[in-house]
């Protein structure tokens, strides 16, 4: 299922990472130990180890592996925190998650996606994702607080029941904007409940959608 080769491949995509920028070693390091690869139907194999968004099912994307180093980078991340992330798709940020020791919650909206992403973790050993065929604009209440959460899909502005179900100090990471542009925003829900808001650039998401399909 991993070969040489593709560990090779992987090898050269960090050093790519490096040089983007990306200076995160504990994230350089799970994106190096998942097979990303596994994560595409098998004749777009080669594209793996590229560094671009590629598309998956329902139109979807799984997102460019800079971006995907950057919003882990920014969730600093401790080991054992409960992650909620919005837009499971692939599940391949999940699996980058679950290598930095967290607890993940993921939710997919489109039912198809779900359950053959579900179907690929259990296959390939990510047993350490908990997936959900849902929302992310309700959340997941049952499961709150979260200490961090991540929104891989383009939201229009920060949903205020996600707000509602971080915990204190926790934080959010979220692209904002509509069309094909957004920026990338750190949410930080502090002690005394006043949220503190950083911005880190402008990226380009599928858009997150509302209801289940
Ligand atoms: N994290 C994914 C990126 C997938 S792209 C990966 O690593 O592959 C974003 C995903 O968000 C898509 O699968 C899309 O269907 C999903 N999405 C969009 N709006 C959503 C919503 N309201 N709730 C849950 N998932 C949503």
């Amino acid at each position: 299922m991993d070969s040489y080769r593709h560990k090779g491949l992987r090898n050269q995509l960090i050093d790519e990472l490096m040089w983007k920028g990306i200076k995160d070693l504990p994230v350089l390091e799970a994106i190096r130990r998942v097979p990303r690869h596994l994560f595409l139907e098998k004749a777009f194999e080669e594209w793996a180890y590229k560094d671009n968004a590629f598309p998956i099912d329902c139109e979807q994307t799984i997102s460019q592996p800079y971006t995907v180093a950057m919003q882990t980078s920014l969730l600093d991340l401790t080991a054992k925190q409960k992650v909620l992330e919005i837009g499971l798709g692939s599940g391949y940020q999940a699996c980058v998650l679950v290598e930095m020791g967290v607890k993940v919650y993921s939710i997919e909206r489109h039912k198809h996606l779900h359950d053959k992403t579900a179907h690929r973790l259990n296959k390939i050993g990510y047993t350490g994702v908990r997936t959900f065929y849902g929302d992310g604009f309700v959340g997941l209440p049952r499961f709150a607080p979260f200490d961090r959460i991540l929104v891989t899909a383009a939201a229009p502005d920060l949903p205020v029941p996600l707000l509602d179900q971080l915990a204190i100090n926790g934080k959010i990471v979220i692209p904002i904007g509509a069309g094909n542009d957004q920026i990338m925003h750190r949410i930080t829900k502090q002690e005394d409940g006043k949220l503190k808001k950083e911005t880190f650039g402008h990226y380009r998401f599928v858009p997150m959608l509302q209801g289940m399909v």
